[in-house]
């Protein structure tokens, strides 16, 4: 199968299992069953079987799964072989934060440039990425050759913004803005939208945990 048509559920447990491969990668571990993987990323042993089975046959057997293969594989599944530049569009108290935080954990991600209106700052280097002003966003996208953006834009700003993105040839939103934002179908959008989780865990708590 091809790898585009994988389940979105699985999609975004690829990540987790390759996080944890490095881990174990990292502490010497040459092999792994499929049971030891689950307990290790929680995650129920039918469902990594099925997870790993859309990419052809990557275990054997009795006698599990072995760790840099499967390492070498989500590498290049995940493009973690390559650098990808990401552009940050907003550089408020959530787009800071996540300038300074700048996907410390991945070589292989990172902000590379970030845009915002607000004169006092742009035309500077925060946390190591320049800020240029909105007005300079299309051209530096395209002349950049960057695919990805973060929003973390106000609300108010966040659908004018995803056009212009979407006419500089973005293909892929990572959107903090509460607003569903709509794109044509060749862009994807991922929302994070934290209020909207911690909402969720605190509507949990009070529900189902008598
Ligand atoms: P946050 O919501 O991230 O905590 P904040 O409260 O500091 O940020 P917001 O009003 O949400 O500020 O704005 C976030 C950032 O987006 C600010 O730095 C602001 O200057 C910038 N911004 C506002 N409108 C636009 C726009 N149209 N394009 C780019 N940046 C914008």
């Amino acid at each position: 199968m091809a790898t585009s048509n994988i389940p979105e559920a699985t999609a975004k447990r690829l990540p987790i299992y390759y996080r944890y491969l490095n881990m174990l990668a990292t502490a010497g571990t040459d092999h792994i069953s499929s049971t030891e993987l689950a307990e290790v990323v929680k995650i129920d042993p039918a469902t990594i079987r099925r997870d790993l089975s859309y990419f052809g046959a990557l275990g054997k057997r009795g006698y599990g799964y072995n760790v840099l293969d499967l390492l070498e594989f989500f590498k290049k599944t995940l493009s973690q072989d390559k650098l990808t530049n990401v552009a940050l569009i907003g550089v408020g108290h959530l787009g800071q934060a996540l300038l300074n935080y700048n996907f410390h954990q991945s070589n292989n991600t990172r902000i590379s440039v970030a845009f915002d209106i607000d004169q006092a700052l742009t035309g500077k280097i925060q946390s190591g990425v320049p800020v240029y002003p909105l007005e300079d966003m299309k051209e530096q996208l395209r002349l950049q050759q960057i695919k990805i953006a973060i929003l973390t834009v106000p609300i108010e700003a966040a659908q004018a913004v995803t056009d212009d993105l979407v006419e500089a040839g973005i293909e892929g939103i990572l959107n903090f803005t509460p607003l569903r934002i709509s794109v044509p179908k060749r862009v994807r959008v991922q929302n994070v939208d934290l209020t909207n989780e911690l909402q969720t865990l605190i509507y949990f708590l009070q529900h189902f945990n008598e």
